[in-house]
This record gives structure tokens, C-alpha cells and sequence, in this order.
């Protein structure tokens, strides 16, 4: 009788090592900001894609903390028309 293999075959699964772009704290910590200023739209543009969606927490490599932080502040950005919804 023949070894058969039921479902799909396994797939090595890769560890990915950490880019080396990237920053062991989050640019926010580094630079000592407690509070994210709604009105600073540079520093907001650099968080957002060109339609204007906000990055990950993994893509713009901020801690959770500063990633809520930034995400109101987006949000009020928002509001305030200084930031897009959408575009
Ligand atoms: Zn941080």
C-alpha cells in the first residue's frame, strides 16, 4: 500500500527579519512628542497613503500609543478640513 498525502502539502513558513529601515522606537518617542498637534499636517501627511488612508501600525512604525494619538489626530484633521476623507 502506497504512503498517500491527504490535503494540501505544507509550505515552509519563512521567518522575516526586520527590515533594515526599521527604527527600534517609534518617531513620535524618539523625538519626545507628547501631544500630536491636529494642525501639523506635515507631520500627519507622512502617516497617511496617497488616498489619504492611514498607515498601520506596522507601516508607519509608531508604538500604540502614539498610533491613537495620531489616529484622532487625523480624525480631527479631518474635521477640520485640513486632511482629505477620501483622495
Ligand atoms: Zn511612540
Amino acid at each position: 500500500m502506497a504512503f498517500q498525502r491527504r490535503g494540501k502539502p505544507t509550505k515552509k513558513k519563512r521567518k522575516r527579519s526586520k527590515r533594515a529601515t526599521e527604527q527600534a522606537k517609534c518617531r513620535f518617542c524618539r523625538s519626545k512628542v507628547k501631544e500630536i498637534d491636529y494642525k501639523d499636517v506635515a507631520t500627519l501627511h507622512r502617516l497617511l497613503s496617497a488616498q489619504g488612508k492611514m498607515f498601520s501600525r506596522k507601516r508607519s512604525g509608531n508604538c500604540a500609543r502614539h498610533q491613537r494619538a495620531s489616529a484622532l489626530a487625523v480624525k480631527r484633521a479631518r474635521q477640520m478640513a485640513l486632511l482629505p476623507f477620501v483622495g
